[in-house]
């Protein structure tokens, strides 16, 4: 089983060869997000004050001449795994994009090549609901991917209690998410990374799937080995849990399945800590798997390690009946569903009756109306400052 060089990432640091995972030390309480891929989460003391406006010395893609302080810096509205993204205005169209700076300091061979990767995947890639890079622009040593601006993140959404999607919105939400992600599986590109945060929404109701930075190209016809170290824990397949290294676009299918249940209960459905714990938290819903309904899974490398240690039942029915209608139900089964090679693939899912019956899907226009944007980094920087205040002060 051997890697391809094309397959290494920063994150990729386990070998491929059937290897007891490293697993952190597990903490005594629930993570407020889910953990981040990066090897440190980045402090706010390490974030550089952002820049006030920012004076594109070229920009990388054919275009008009530019003047001095194209983009005016508005506010920082993420924090990515390879810089901050920041909301910055275009002072010549008047038009918002969202400038995603590129971390340079830490690299020392030029470049960073899984930004160069993200940057060939998203040139080849246009849909609705895939983010658009507009252009690449080089200002003071800094590198930036310069995007369509959009106005909230699902995870930020989710976080605000005055906001209520109906069942028509959280059908569009749900079609939207399949309808990009059908279309990378069609294009031969697995994600490896679908999350809250990654699914962004604008006040049109127009759903994008964003951040490519751990996406890449499969082969259609030959199953070949990748890194498992992919896809943040909570939205983590049991077959990268249980260390497959040969899978294809079916992983993206079960964090879609995630995602689409959290849009439907407001909050991440596997919330576990650590591998083991995260998938002790599937059983716990799902039933353990058994070897009928998934062929191969006693064979994948940390079976042994991590076998459930007693049968549990399946729960999910009646832990979801309340939140979702019965069609909502099916295709969300289909979606979790243990064997990879059963789980219903996002071309399929667009087919079922779940958008065949009422009622009809309806692009979340109302978004317009929520006070604020909503990014997962916003909502963070709020639960902090709320943190701060004093709770006799706040109820006054
Ligand atoms: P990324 O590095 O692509 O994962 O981006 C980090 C965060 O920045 C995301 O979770 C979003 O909240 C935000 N973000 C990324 N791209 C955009 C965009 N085009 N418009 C608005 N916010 C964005």
């Amino acid at each position: 089983m051997k890697k391809t060089k094309h397959d290494q990432t920063p994150r990729d640091n386990l070998p491929v060869s059937v290897r007891k995972p490293e697993l952190p030390p597990r903490p005594q309480s629930l993570p407020s997000s889910p953990p981040r891929l990066s090897p440190r989460p980045l402090e706010p003391t390490d974030v550089p004050p952002p820049p006030a406006s920012v004076q594109p010395e070229s920009t990388l893609a054919p275009g008009p001449n530019r003047e001095r302080d194209l983009y005016q810096i508005v506010a920082q509205v993420g924090e990515g795994t390879f810089g901050q993204v920041y909301k910055a205005r275009n002072t010549q169209s008047g038009k918002y994009v969202a400038l995603k700076r590129i971390r340079m300091e830490s690299e020392r061979d030029g470049f960073p090549v899984t930004a160069m990767r993200e940057i060939k995947l998203l040139q080849s890639l246009r849909h609705e609901n895939v983010i658009n890079l507009h252009e690449m622009m080089v200002s003071k040593g800094n590198v930036y991917m310069v995007f369509e601006y959009m106005d909230h993140d699902l995870t930020g959404i989710l976080s605000q209690n005055n906001f209520h999607f109906t069942e028509g919105h959280l059908k569009s939400l749900c079609h939207q998410m399949l309808a990009g992600i059908a279309y990378l599986h069609q294009k031969a590109v697995i994600h490896r990374d679908m999350k809250g945060s990654n699914i962004l929404i604008n006040n049109q109701g127009i759903l994008k799937i964003a951040d490519f930075g751990l996406a890449r190209f499969y082969q259609k016809r030959r199953r070949t080995d990748y890194t498992n170290r992919v896809i943040t824990l909570w939205y983590r397949p049991p077959e990268l849990l249980l260390g497959a290294t040969v899978y294809g676009p079916e992983v993206d299918m079960w964090s879609v399945g995630c995602i689409m249940l959290e849009l439907f209960t407001k909050k991440p459905i596997f919330q576990g800590n650590d591998e083991i714990h995260q998938l002790e938290t599937i059983y716990k819903l799902m039933g353990t798997p058994s070897v009928e309904e998934w062929v191969g899974f006693s064979d994948l490398p940390w079976y042994e390690l991590v076998k459930p240690p007693e049968k549990i039942k399946n729960r999910f029915r009646s832990a979801f009946q309340k939140y979702l209608s019965p069609t909502a139900l099916d295709l969300a089964q289909k979606l979790l569903e243990y064997d990879p090679a059963k789980r219903i693939t996002a071309s399929d899912a667009l087919d079922t009756s779940f958008f065949k019956v009422e009622p009809a899907a309806v692009l979340p226009v109302d978004l317009a109306n929520l006070e604020g944007e909503w990014h997962e980094y916003e909502s963070k920087m709020e639960r902090e400052r709320k943190k701060r205040i004093p709770q006799d002060m706040e109820v006054s």
